[in-house]
């Protein structure tokens, strides 16, 4: 029995300063992960600050073109509103693919991206894990592997970021907004997520004492020729081996301008500004799309159980980009899933 208090938040100012008067509390929205790891006694928070009833539910257009959506904007909400759906259908996709529907009605913006490692030993406290206990080892070097990262690894960790829904942030270059003692400010999408280098303890460069209250989405939704692969072991209520999302601007059959990002392969969504300008000015097909993949895979590592991911991400990213290049992009949101 873990003993801890709680408080629900007035207004996002009363949050914050709760946050920064404990440094060992933490905020819940929809607490699909975080009473889970409470559970699992992979987190202890002494106290738990409810922000679940603050005004940051909704999904407005911003003056520049774009989309701003609040931080307790529920998975489901986001992935069938109308905006997201009709110019952003990558991102609604994403959602869609990702945990159940009872889980995406609970799932907060903000949560998932904050969201942890499913790292076999991050749950497993009879283990070393450096993210879970900095210094006590990485389990998962040379342990059951299969679902680690493949890039970006370091000798502390080699955890990957679980999220959909942030792969599709990445191509769409979503900013986070937050709140902290000092004030707001913005942190674009590739630097929220950090690498694990010597500190895999820290996912995020969000401070401790600091909530995010909403993602930015630019005007460009890339809503014509999108998609988003994610590749599994069974097809629904699994993380991703490796997912792809890719946004592109077509004219006829040459690529004006590409992005793509990859989940499953690492500690954050997996973007490759070298391989995107690969793609720019040419015709679409397999060629151009297996040289822009294997540009990104370069110095992609594999470990004992994991090295399949290597060749399959490499074929995955040619399938995305042929669906996305030819309009057809299999959305879970063009078949009505939920
Ligand atoms: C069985 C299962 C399967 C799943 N499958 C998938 C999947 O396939 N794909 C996928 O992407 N996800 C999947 N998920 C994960 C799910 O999407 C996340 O658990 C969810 O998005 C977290 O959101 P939440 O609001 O419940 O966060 P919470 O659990 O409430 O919080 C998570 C963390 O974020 C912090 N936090 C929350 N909101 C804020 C805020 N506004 N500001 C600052 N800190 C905040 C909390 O303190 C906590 O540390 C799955 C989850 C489960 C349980
Ligand atoms: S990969 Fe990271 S999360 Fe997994 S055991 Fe190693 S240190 Fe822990």
């Amino acid at each position: 029995m873990i003993n801890f208090q709680y408080a629900r938040a007035s207004d996002v100012t009363d949050a914050v300063r709760r946050i920064a008067a404990d440094p060992t509390a933490k905020f819940i929205a929809g607490g699909t992960n975080l009473l889970d790891l409470m559970k699992d006694d992979v987190e202890r928070p002494t106290r738990l600050i409810d922000i679940t009833r603050l005004p940051l539910s909704e999904v407005e257009e911003t003056a520049t073109g774009g989309v701003r959506i609040g931080a307790l904007v529920p998975n489901s909400d986001l992935a069938w509103h109308p905006l997201i759906v009709q110019r952003y259908p990558v991102l609604a996709s994403a959602i869609l693919a990702g945990a159940s529907a009872q889980l995406r009605n609970m799932a907060s913006t903000g949560g998932n991206l904050l969201q942890r490692t499913r790292c076999l030993y991050f749950y497993d406290t009879a283990t070393p894990c450096n993210k879970r206990e900095p210094g006590s080892g990485c389990s998962a070097i040379q342990g059951i592997n299969r679902s680690n990262a493949i890039l970006g690894t370091s000798d502390a960790c080699i955890a990957t970021h679980p999220s959909d829904m942030c792969v599709a942030l990445a191509v769409l270059e979503a900013q986070i907004h937050v709140t902290g003692p000092g004030g707001e400010r913005i942190i674009p999408l590739a630097d929220f997520h950090r690498l694990p280098g010597d500190t895999p303890q820290r996912d995020t460069n969000l401070e401790a004492n600091e909530i995010i209250t909403a993602v930015e989405l630019p005007a460009q939704g890339f809503a014509t020729n999108y998609t988003y692969l994610k590749i599994r072991d069974r097809l629904s209520y699994a993380f991703a081996l490796v997912s792809v999302a890719a946004g592109l601007e077509m004219d006829g059959n040459t690529i004006r301008q590409a992005r793509f990002a990859l989940g499953g392969v690492a500690h954050k969504p997996w973007r490759d500004q070298a391989a995107e300008a690969e793609l720019a000015g040419r015709a679409a097909g397999p060629d151009t799309f297996r040289r822009a993949a294997d540009l990104v895979l370069r110095d992609a590592k594999g470990f004992e159980h994991n090295a399949f991911k290597i060749e399959l991400a490499r074929r995955t990213i040619v399938r995305a980009l042929t669906q996305a290049a030819q309009g057809t992009p299999q959305s879970q949101a063009d078949k009505k899933i939920a």
